[in-house]
């Protein structure tokens, strides 16, 4: 058996960003990894996720989940292997999902650890079209925004990991009509040619809501939000009489230093008695049997298509969270570790 590593290097938050987080809010530091204490597997990390909520964890305010600590490890989603097991149940080889993500080797309590199976899927899917991302479009397309067979439903972020499995889910179970929104010409053909919106466009190129109306001509029964700002506001006025909006994120706000205006037209959700719920995936756990059931299955057949963004190399790990705030990727963003 090769000798376990004594150093691993991971990605602490060194100061609170001010608006766009830089190179100089975080620092890749080599150090000692931990001695196993009983319950706890030893992680050497394959992937690692990075997603827009971890933005709001660099901030020092109190949220749903807690602040990540100056000069302690990031965490979030990563998938690995297992490398060393005090824990009953796993055992050296044992492929596994867990929240000690930002770091090459990780001590993880395996209560805080699921096991995944490779055979099944690549392991990076486990972080995106069957992990935390997926289950979010699964949950708040079929739960939170209660979407029924033959509604037309519009989703910002449409290129993005959430944002790509909504607008499929949604066309997989009998939606009218499929509309996206994202940032590049290259991701509207995508949506349009190979995930099967009927409509799409670059929200770069227009106003959101001059571009919604046009793909939208009857309007929209449910708006699936990511971005919030200037798409709520358009969702608004394109909603029918008891629209439904899933809140799921607003990412156009993330790095925002004053408070936005958008939306001004609420008073449309009176009008025309909408409803409108926030999301949080981490309330949906329970459904993640069910969930990887469909959606494997959907995969398998090749309704549902997928795209994962890699970036080699722990050193790159913030380079691909600030290009994934910028629209860098398309599906998933992942950090790959050697
Ligand atoms: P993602 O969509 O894969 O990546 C983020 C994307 O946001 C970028 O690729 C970029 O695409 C877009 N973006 C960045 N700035 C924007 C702006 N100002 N206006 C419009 N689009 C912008 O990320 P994700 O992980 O799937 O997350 C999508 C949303 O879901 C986020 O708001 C996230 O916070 C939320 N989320 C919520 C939960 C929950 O439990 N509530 C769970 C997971 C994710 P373009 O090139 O198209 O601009």
């Amino acid at each position: 058996m090769s000798a376990l590593p004594a150093t691993s290097r991971e990605w602490h938050l060194v100061a609170r960003p001010q608006g766009w987080p830089t190179a100089e809010d975080v620092a890749l530091r080599e150090v000692p990894v931990a001695e196993l204490e009983e319950g706890q597997i030893l992680v050497r990390n394959r992937y690692f996720s990075v997603d827009p909520y971890m933005r709001g964890r660099m901030n020092d305010v109190k949220s749903y989940l807690p602040p990540f600590q100056i000069d302690r490890p990031m965490d979030g989603g990563a998938a690995g292997e297992v490398i060393a097991s005090r824990a009953e149940g796993y055992t050296v080889g044992d492929h596994v999902v867990h929240n000690f993500g930002w770091r090459e080797i990780a001590v993880v309590p395996a209560a805080q650890a699921y096991h995944v199976d490779p055979a099944l899927a690549p392991l990076s899917a486990y972080l995106g079209v069957l992990g935390m991302t997926g289950l979010t479009a699964y949950v708040g397309l079929f739960d939170t925004a209660a979407f029924r067979e033959g509604d037309t439903v519009f989703v910002s972020g449409a290129a993005g990991a959430v944002g790509s499995q909504v607008g499929q889910l949604a066309r997989i179970k009998g939606a009218k009509r499929v509309i996206g929104s994202a940032g590049s010409d290259e991701k509207v053909k995508l949506l349009t040619e190979e995930y099967g919106f009927d409509a799409a466009f670059n929200y770069k190129r227009g106003p959101v809501g001059e571009q919604l109306a046009a793909a939208a001509p009857e309007g929209i029964d449910v708006y699936f939000d990511n971005v919030g700002g200037d798409h709520l506001e358009a969702a608004l006025d394109a909603l029918t009489v008891h629209g439904r909006i899933a809140l799921c994120g607003m990412i156009s706000l993330y790095n925002s230093t004053e408070p936005t205006p958008a939306p001004r037209n609420l008073a449309l959700a009176v009008i025309k008695r909408l409803r409108m719920e926030g999301l949080l995936v981490t309330d949906h756990l329970a459904e993640r049997s069910r969930f990887v059931r469909d959606v494997a299955g959907w995969l398998a057949s090749g309704e549902l298509k997928h795209h994962e963004t890699i970036v080699e190399g722990i050193e790159h790990g913030f380079g691909a969270f600030t290009g994934m705030m910028r629209g860098e990727n398309t599906g998933k963003m992942i950090v790959a570790l050697s």
